[in-house]
């Protein structure tokens, strides 16, 4: 029995443990990232379908705007791409069904049809650039479409 080479066998072991552990902790922080971006993701989503449906149905259009949605959309989509990648092809991403969500930004812009200029008078956000009041999670400014 050469026990110098045992040795080295469980050296090499045990650096071998410590490496899959520090991997085992930076997939940890990539899958956290991930679900923080899908997060994001969906809301980015859900907010230009609010904006799309309030544009179509007061028949205005803001062109502009929809862009810098789907431009963010394409952006977050890129970086989610790049995160699921990094993680190798049989990494099994923890995914949430996101239209499972809890419905914490009711501040959506989509209004009943009723009252519609009846605005409530609660502290809402508002824009930093002109004022004008945007809904919680709202990416950017429906007024002057500056980035919130
Ligand atoms: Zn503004």
């Amino acid at each position: 029995m050469d026990f110098n080479k045992i040795k080295e066998m469980g050296l090499e072991y045990a650096e071998k443990g410590r490496n899959a552990a520090m991997d085992l902790a930076e997939r940890g922080r990539t899958q956290a990232k991930i679900v923080s971006e899908q997060t994001k993701l969906a809301r980015a989503q859900r907010q230009l379908g609010a904006l799309v449906y309030s544009l179509a149905k007061g028949n205005e259009e803001n062109q502009p705007l929809v862009d810098k949605y789907i431009e963010m959309i394409g952006s977050i989509e890129a970086d989610l791409n790049a995160l699921k990648e990094s993680l190798g092809p049989a990494a099994e991403v923890i995914t949430h069904d996101l239209d499972e969500e809890p419905a914490e930004d009711s501040g959506i812009t989509i209004e009943p049809t009723v009252e519609k200029d009846k605005k409530p008078d609660t502290d809402k956000k508002t824009c930093p650039q002109c004022g004008a009041p945007v809904s919680e999670d709202a990416l950017f400014c429906n007024r002057c479409g500056a980035q919130l």
